[in-house]
């Protein structure tokens, strides 16, 4: 089969762990008789050097007519912030891509393997065998409500919004429970109905959405107690399905359950199935050009678009194989390192990957 996949290589260790996650997408695609043909376009800071805006019409369209969108991070190191590059980046690089193609499901796996167990803050015993999808809705809430500021008896007061319609509950809560299917078969709310309006409407809504799936149970955790039990006992998730603004902190959290951040991969969808992946971390620009960033959780990323974009279960499945048996074989860049074993580059990692997928 012949795919076209946007490339968007981004700043910091982007283009270093994008290139790893080509050439391992080639090689599946050698292994398994597939063509990729990869559109390479820019946004974020290196947009700004090529078109002076951090997400130009042109890498839109060249997204608008690809199968789906390979992304690596984007952004600038922290100390320039104020600098025209990096200014914004964030609202109109990444939220303005996940805007325009609706990409409202965002689907974070934590997954935690055997060898990265030394790395991990929590206890093995509790870790171990810890496997959840983190279903985060992507394109409302407050991260894209009403905002404001005014000024009351003198003092600014700044206000953001938490807003969902019924609709926009109900097609993410649509995507939980079929992918919950697919695993597990149990999803857990996460919201604060307690204190939030919203939060009743969310549990409304899944209450109205779940006899639809006889097969997948569901409960449900206020938000304060949910981010208590992903490090007392995160073995008792399946998938968990939460708003924008908690799903951000959640996943951020339960990412230090696999080691480390460079382990981690996303995607976010719309309603039509296509998507963008990108791993969770950022550009990292402290490691940046040095050959140290792990490209684990951008592979990762790419075997989720092979999954769930193209419907190449086994093509993704040889990438995961291939990490494991890296990871296996001891292979640790350095921010694994601690797990003990071989210090390795960026491309040493994809190197290893690489063959362990030509030779299973
Ligand atoms: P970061 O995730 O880039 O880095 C945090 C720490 O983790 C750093 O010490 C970094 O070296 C390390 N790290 C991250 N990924 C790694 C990897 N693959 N291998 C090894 N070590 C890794 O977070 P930050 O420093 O807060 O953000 C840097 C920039 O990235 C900021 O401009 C931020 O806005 C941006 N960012 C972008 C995205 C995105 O594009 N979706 C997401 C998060 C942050």
């Amino acid at each position: 089969m012949h795919f076209k996949i946007a490339v968007l290589k981004g700043d910091g260790i982007g283009p270093e762990i994008v290139d790893e996650s080509l050439r391992v997408l080639q090689a599946v695609g050698g292994r398994f008789g597939h063509e990729f043909d990869f559109v390479e376009a820019y946004a974020g800071g290196e947009a700004w050097e090529r078109y002076g805006e951090h997400l130009p019409a042109v890498t839109i369209e060249a997204c608008r007519n690809a199968d789906a969108i390979l992304k690596g991070p984007f952004g600038g190191p922290t100390s320039e912030v104020n600098h025209p590059k990096w200014q914004g980046v964030e609202t109109t690089a990444i939220l303005g891509l996940r805007r325009v193609f609706d990409l409202f499901m965002n689907l974070r796996p934590v997954v935690v393997y055997p060898e990265m167990l030394p790395l991990s803050p929590l206890r093995p015993e509790i870790v171990e065998g810890a496997d959840m999808l983190i279903v985060r809705e992507l394109t409302s809430g407050i991260y894209f409500g009403e905002r404001g500021e005014r000024m009351v008896d003198g003092q600014r007061q700044v206000w953001d919004t938490e807003s969902y319609t019924e609709g926009e509950i109900a097609r993410i809560t649509h995507g939980a429970f079929q992918i919950a299917r697919g695993r597990r078969k149990h999803v857990t709310l996460v919201a604060k109905s307690n204190i939030l309006n919203s939060s009743v409407l969310w549990r409304e809504v899944l209450a109205q959405i779940a006899p639809e799936y006889p097969d997948v149970t569901h409960d449900y955790l206020h938000v304060d107690n949910a981010a208590m039990q992903i490090v007392v006992n995160p073995r008792q998730f399946d998938v968990l399905l939460t708003n924008n603004i908690f799903g951000d902190i959640l996943s951020d959290e339960a990412s230090v359950l696999a080691g480390s951040l460079g382990m981690l991969g996303s995607a976010s969808l719309n309603a039509q199935g296509f998507g963008m992946y990108e791993p969770i971390h950022g550009s990292a620009p402290d490691i940046a050009g040095e050959g140290k960033a792990n490209p684990i959780a951008m592979l990762l990323s790419a075997a989720m678009m092979l999954r769930l974009s193209f419907h190449l279960e086994a093509e993704a499945a040889a990438i995961e194989q291939a990490i494991r048996s890296a990871l296996a074989a001891g292979l640790r860049t350095p921010d694994i390192a601690a797990a003990g074993g071989t210090l390795v580059t960026t491309s040493q990692m994809g190197d290893a990957i690489e063959r362990a997928l030509a030779a299973p």
